[in-house]
């Protein structure tokens, strides 16, 4: 590998961490440095969030350790047939770059991956010394999360929890087909396995909190995953029953979807086009029902055609009110929570809104208006004091009178 500075490896090496999806910075403890004491800040005024126009956050350091790696997964850029311009950071240099970004305020914190350099062990070494030497030798208290490599030594992976906010660890495909299909040097048990020690580490990290104030922190921001969207077989409906398994199983704080990208001089395994990003859109709304909303994954899963894929035109909630009409309208001075939930356009803010103004008097369409930012996509599916929507929720072109309209995209546009 050619000497590059480290302007040069910044250069490649952020540019290839830009295909992890998984970067948010959201549900960590707070820490500071208030009296002086150590650097850097998890809240607070003067730290820097900046999304990308994919909504993708880039308030962290986000970069790759090295872009080297000896396993081949065909849907990766940084794979070893790939034919991309190289670089490799050390551990240290990692660190003061970290603490440079920092001290300019320029990011809260570092999101740090890799390719696989030697092996799994020793690339896990490298990515926990980074960690360990912020936290340690800098008292760094901004936060840190750490992509994991599943086939290293657990104790490694543990020890990244020790100094990190939040771990990943990915588990790329939503079946083992396409797994063993793109990735044949990853093992969809040792990921699991993985995510399994992790959730127990993080337990009894909990547990041991209870009892004592001073026990050590462990990935207090928990851990999450990413899966890619399009570079196999998958339906949505897959994807979402995987998603399911692996917050009940895992106990996953995020499960986060990244549109496969092509990528130069892709494997011939590969599909040629990415797929639409309202299909990873698609994906975090369902997401969304599955963890605020209270949907069951089969339902979600029950707003997909046959082929098992969420329509793209309309979101997954309002599809299935559309499908399962027999369920409408709903009464909002009287159903249940959980039956409000289930009228498009309320979100769970209105819902809990509803719920405290009805015990005092009848909400009217009015009412319900002040709440939503749509009360044409709500009304055929709710009744109130003064409003039934009668035959409209029967019509067959309801889904053409509420359905967002499209817009023809400019063929010359910037
Ligand atoms: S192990 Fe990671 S970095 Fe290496 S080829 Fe696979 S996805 Fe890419």
């Amino acid at each position: 590998m050619a000497q590059l500075d480290v302007q040069a490896k910044l250069a490649i090496l952020a540019d290839a961490a830009k295909y992890d999806a998984s970067c948010a910075s959201s549900g960590t403890s707070s820490r500071n440095s208030k009296g002086g004491k150590g650097v850097g800040s998890t809240e607070g005024m003067g730290i820097c969030h900046a999304y990308a126009p994919d909504g993708r956050c880039i308030s962290l350091l986000k970069i790759l350790l090295t872009n080297s790696c000896i396993f081949d997964c065909a849907y990766c850029i940084n794979r070893k047939s790939s034919n991309v311009r190289r670089a490799r950071f050390t551990a240290e240099e990692v660190v003061r770059l970290t603490l440079a970004f920092y001290k300019r305020n320029y990011i809260e914190g570092l999101f740090l991956s890799s390719g696989i350099i030697r092996s799994s062990n020793y690339t896990m070494e490298q990515i926990v010394e980074v960690a360990r030497s912020l936290r340690e030798d800098h008292d760094f208290r901004g936060y840190i999360h750490l992509k994991t490599i599943p086939d290293a030594d657990p104790e490694l992976v543990r020890q990244a929890g020790i100094h990190a906010d939040r771990i990943s660890i990915n588990v790329e495909l939503p079946t083992e087909t396409g797994l063993t299909k793109l990735a044949p040097e990853k093992d969809a048990a040792r990921i699991e396995s993985a995510m399994r020690d992790m959730k127990a580490s993080i337990a009894d990290a909990g547990d041991a909190a209870k009892h004592f104030k001073s026990a050590p922190k462990f990935a207090p921001a928990g851990q999450s995953t990413q899966m890619i969207v399009g570079a196999d077989a998958a339906s949505d409906a897959d994807i979402v029953g995987k998603a399911s398994t692996l917050y009940v199983r895992f106990g996953l704080r995020r499960v986060y979807y990244s549109a496969f990208s092509p990528i130069p001089d892709a494997s011939a395994v590969l599909p040629l086009q990415r797929p639409p990003l309202m299909r990873e859109h698609r994906l975090y709304q369902s997401d969304w029902l599955m963890r605020f909303y209270g949907f069951a994954p089969k339902e979600v899963q029950s707003a997909a055609d046959e082929h098992g894929m969420l329509p793209l035109d309309i979101d997954p909630k309002l599809a299935l009110a559309l499908k399962f009409r027999e369920s409408f309208p709903v009464d909002v001075n009287r159903a249940p929570k959980e039956m409000l939930l289930r009228v498009p356009g309320l979100g769970t803010k209105a819902v809990e809104r509803i719920l405290s103004s009805r015990r005092w008097r009848k909400l009217g369409l009015d009412d319900i208006a002040r709440l939503t930012l749509s009360i044409t996509k709500v009304r055929p599916f709710i009744s109130t004091s003064d409003w039934r929507p009668t035959l409209v929720t029967d019509r067959a072109d309801l889904r053409m009178l509420i359905a967002p309209k499209q817009h023809q995209l400019e063929l010359f546009a910037a």
